[in-house]
């Protein structure tokens, strides 16, 4: 694509970076079948390739319109466009370095400026999320009224919290838990939302990694990883959440080297992976976030690394995966997951259209919810199609966006490969109620082995 940056323009190194992002884009349109938002629309502003011009013109005439805004806030950051792109287009940072743009011009109504706010506020704060949290079971069944009253954006909000409030973790996840001398030592992030909505996934992974002989430590002073007030365009904050996580990682890897960080949310481990990228013009933190990008892991990938456990009990379960779009799409791992599960004992079955979103998307479910509940619904009945036992997600925020909509058990990925390798059943199989259905009668089977937490 050609472009018109003047020399000067070429001075300010955001300007010269989407310069060289947008001269990539050949207009061939190969991403926009691939595109949620395009398929839902069918206009070409909200495709991939209607944005990069959209982009384009932001970045050149140096304005943000009304239109640039709508039709960019409703990207979901799949990247569902990339994994079609045959240039190689960087639309992931070009989309970040535009989304900055519009947040510091202030074209959004004072109600969705706020929206954001809040959100950029509470959601990386697990004490604040707790709180808003236990004040959002209270007004849940009034969730009705807000949408008759047209605050769908607080409806939307709402329907997300689930019916019985998570409890907090028992135990102290924040101290070290193994000192096997000769042992891989990793650094499990907890993360904020996820640790607040289902603290039983960093627990199972905890299990999991410790049962195949790994030293798992937890930094005291690890914070959100930045990725929820990135995406609303809030790229400072974005970048002190990872300043502080590569202080505390760097200080446990003085004790003793680490050999990765690892990490149970796929969207975090997207940013995570991106810290080189992100601090790449901060010279007090550059190198060490480099070091960080390149020892985070997803999960999967760390026990595909050190080889998998042979499973305790042959399931058989009918998984439908849910292949999160910041597994498939920002970390480029599809195949990896689903070739654990399966040696794990369990029967894996692709939902069709896998490679489009289910509309959580960090915040996108509070701000997009009319798009982000056309997403789930087809998602929801693309999985219906499979007669799966259960629903099984590397992401917190794609299980809490089908959750809502659907009687099959969501349960993490690391939580079925932790049960299979001798670990308890997952909860939501244990809750599990339907007289005569199979998961039923493997949780018994389970409990005799004594295998129940
Ligand atoms: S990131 Fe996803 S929603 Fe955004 S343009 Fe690309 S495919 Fe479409
Ligand atoms: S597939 Fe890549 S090169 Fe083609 S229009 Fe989309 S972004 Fe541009």
């Amino acid at each position: 694509m050609q472009t018109n940056f003047n020399e000067v323009q070429l001075t300010d190194p955001s300007l010269a970076s989407a310069n060289e992002i947008l001269r990539r884009c050949v207009h061939c349109g190969l991403c926009t079948a691939t595109c949620p938002t395009y398929v839902l629309t069918g206009d070409e502003r909200d495709s991939p390739r209607g944005r990069i011009y959209l982009m384009k013109q932001m970045f050149e005439d140096r304005q943000v319109t009304a239109s640039m805004t709508y039709h960019i806030d409703r990207c979901l950051s799949c990247f569902s466009c990339m994994t079609a792109c045959p240039s190689g287009v960087d639309y992931m940072h070009l989309v970040d370095l535009a989304r900055t743009r519009i947040e510091a011009k202030g074209r959004r109504s004072p109600i969705q400026s706020g929206w954001r706010f809040v959100l950029s506020k509470v959601l990386p704060h697990p004490g604040r999320f707790r709180s808003a949290l236990m004040l959002g079971w209270f007004a849940r069944p009034l969730r009705a009224v807000f949408a008759r009253l047209g605050l769908k954006r607080t409806a939307a909000a709402l329907a997300l919290v689930p019916s019985r409030l998570p409890k907090t973790a028992q135990a102290n996840p924040r101290s070290q838990i193994g000192k096997e001398p000769d042992a891989k030592r990793v650094a499990l992030m907890l993360g904020c939302v996820q640790e607040v909505l289902a603290p039983s996934i960093s627990r199972a992974a905890m299990r999991l990694l410790r049962r195949h002989g790994v030293d798992v430590v937890v930094a005291k002073e690890e914070i959100c990883c930045g990725a929820l007030v990135q995406h609303l365009g809030r790229e400072n904050e974005a970048r002190r959440l990872a300043r502080r996580n590569i202080d505390a990682w760097t200080a446990l890897g003085r004790e003793k080297p680490l050999d990765a960080v690892v990490i149970t949310t796929s969207g975090c481990g997207t940013t995570i992976k991106d810290y080189g990228h992100l601090l790449a013009r901060d010279r007090g933190y550059a190198d060490r976030a480099e070091h960080v990008s390149g020892l985070a892991r997803d999960i999967t990938e760390f026990i595909d690394e050190i080889g998998l456990l042979p499973p305790v009990m042959w399931t058989g379960l009918r998984i439908a995966y849910q292949s999160a779009c910041s597994l498939q799409h920002g970390q480029k791992l599809d195949a990896l997951p689903i070739s654990l599960l399966e040696q794990a004992g369990f029967n894996i079955m692709r939902i069709p259209e896998s490679h489009l979103c289910c509309g959580s998307a960090g915040t996108y479910n509070l701000l997009e919810p009319e798009l982000s509940g056309e997403l789930r619904d087809r998602k929801l009945a693309n999985i219906a199609k499979l007669n799966a036992d259960v629903i099984v997600s590397a992401n917190i925020g794609c299980m809490t966006q089908l959750a809502g909509g659907t009687n099959i058990p969501l349960v993490h990925t690391v939580e079925m490969l932790d049960w299979a390798t001798g670990g308890p059943v997952p909860q939501a199989l244990a809750k599990f109620k339907n007289p005569g259905h199979r998961i039923e009668a493997l949780v018994e089977l389970s409990k005799q082995a004594a295998l129940v937490d």
